[in-house]
């Protein structure tokens, strides 16, 4: 996420580290090339200028020359910045109403859709609520088939009436439908089109007014730049909207689009979407954002993904296991599962703070474990709960089996056996001073 421009920000500051003493003119210098990784990254160029200029201002305020460390001052100056450009505080979504109506709006292919099951899914799972997703195109019938596919997955009721070819009437029913059968939030997913035209805003206009939802989302794509922020200043003239949800987060994005949209449209990012899976979803905090732009990391966030995956009672087993020698190969499938679920591994390393500095030139694959499934796929039940069998016969068969080289099963073996060792030793009784050390 945002790679680029947290690449060009580092070199940036690496201009005051070169220094033994800072100068006006190095902090200057540095500050150029804020502006200039910011415009790389796609960021309006009034939004840059005016982004240094603050940062300087504050710098000269806060006599950062006389500071011990005006290079990590800079820094925090610079995050500080970035953090309010993105909205400042998070901002929640409103669910007072009864029911609570949310209308999505956005272009085609923004991952409207996508993401109206993914904001059903989180308020069904996180917030209790019971919605239901109405599928508003009365153009597109393969649109509708798909919110009904998204729908099935996340187990939540469409409502949609495909013969009717009036989305305001449609909308007014699908509340009527939910207010008789107790739903308590509604979900309006709308037509959308390529690019933004009158008929379409006329349309969603229509519907917007009939319908007064309590919150009236944009969708866009983040990839899409500077071409998002004049999507949203389009959207924001015509509704008025209460937020915007920035999707696509977690491909190859400049950033430009997370930076630039607050201010312009004066509404703050609510959301983001960062892959195509329904919990791809995060409630959007611009001081975490900032900071991992800044190659700080994301430790709040990467611990509470932890927390949200953490299953005591699975976590109980597995120290009885290692407790008793027992802890085999599918236990450690089952925790490769866990961390599977806490999120795709390229997303994980952008949250260590450094780590994605560190591995920038690491090819991470989506699917880390790939190759360890598939070697603990081929073993049998009684390898996987007994290691110490398996020989280099056994080896050369699993290999085969798994398409991988031996070096790749020894490796795993070798890997399996430090972990258990390491996890015996915590839980023994010299476990407490190694905790300690680690900093637990
Ligand atoms: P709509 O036309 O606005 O309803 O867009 P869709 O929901 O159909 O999404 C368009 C495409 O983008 C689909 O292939 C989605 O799977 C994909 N998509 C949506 N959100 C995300 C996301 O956050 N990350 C990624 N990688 N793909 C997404």
């Amino acid at each position: 996420m945002f790679d680029n421009l947290s690449d060009k920000l580092d070199k940036a500051f690496h201009i005051l580290k070169g220094h033994g003493k800072i100068t006006e003119v190095n902090v200057a210098e540095t500050l150029k090339e804020v502006r200039r990784a910011l415009l790389d990254a796609d960021v309006n160029f009034k939004i840059a200028k005016d982004f240094t200029t603050k940062v300087k201002e504050k710098a000269i305020g806060q006599d950062v020359l006389t500071t011990l460390q005006p290079g990590q001052l800079l820094v925090k100056l610079v995050k500080d910045e970035l953090t309010e450009l993105m909205g400042g505080d998070v901002a929640g979504i409103n669910l007072s109403g009864n029911p609570t109506v949310i209308l999505m709006s956005g272009l085609q292919g923004s991952g409207k859709t996508t993401f109206s099951g993914k904001l059903a899914n989180y308020l069904l799972t996180k917030k209790n609520k019971k919605p239901l997703l109405v599928a508003c195109d009365i153009y597109r019938p393969a649109a509708i088939q798909q919110l009904y596919v998204v729908g099935d997955s996340i187990g939540v009721e469409v409502y949609s009436e495909p013969e009717n070819k009036n989305p305001v009437e449609i909308a007014q029913n699908a509340i009527k439908h939910a207010k008789a059968n107790g739903f308590n939030v509604v979900i309006v997913d709308t037509a959308g089109r390529l690019a933004v035209d009158e008929q379409m805003m006329k349309e969603i206009a229509e519907v917007h007014k009939a319908i007064q939802p309590q919150e009236t989302l944009f969708v866009v794509d983040a990839m899409t730049g500077q071409d998002a922020v004049n999507t949203a200043k389009a959207f924001n003239d015509i509704l008025n909207f209460d937020g915007v949800i920035l999707t696509k987060l977690d491909g190859d994005t400049r950033g430009g689009a997370a930076i630039s949209i607050k201010s312009v449209v004066n509404k703050p990012i609510k959301f983001v979407g960062t892959g195509e899976k329904m919990d791809a979803i995060d409630v959007f905090y611009p001081v975490r954002m900032a900071e991992r732009i800044l190659g700080m990391g994301d430790v709040v966030t990467l611990v509470e993904r932890a927390q949200e995956q953490f299953d005591e009672e699975e976590a109980r087993k597995i120290q009885k296991k290692i407790a008793k020698n027992e802890f085999g190969f599918d236990d450690f499938l089952s925790q490769i599962q866990q961390v599977k679920k806490m999120g795709n591994m390229k997303d994980l390393v952008g949250m260590i703070p450094g780590a994605s500095k560190a591995m920038k030139d690491v090819e991470i694959e989506d699917d880390a474990f790939k190759h360890i499934e598939a070697i603990i796929h081929s073993m049998t039940p009684k390898e996987r709960s007994k290691p110490v069998i398996i020989d280099v016969k056994r080896k050369a068969r699993i290999a085969k089996g798994s398409g991988t080289k031996i070096e790749q099963v020894n490796q795993l073996m070798k890997q399996f056996e430090q972990m258990s060792k390491m996890m015996k030793m915590m839980q023994g009784p010299g476990g407490k001073n190694l905790m300690k050390m680690m900093g637990g």
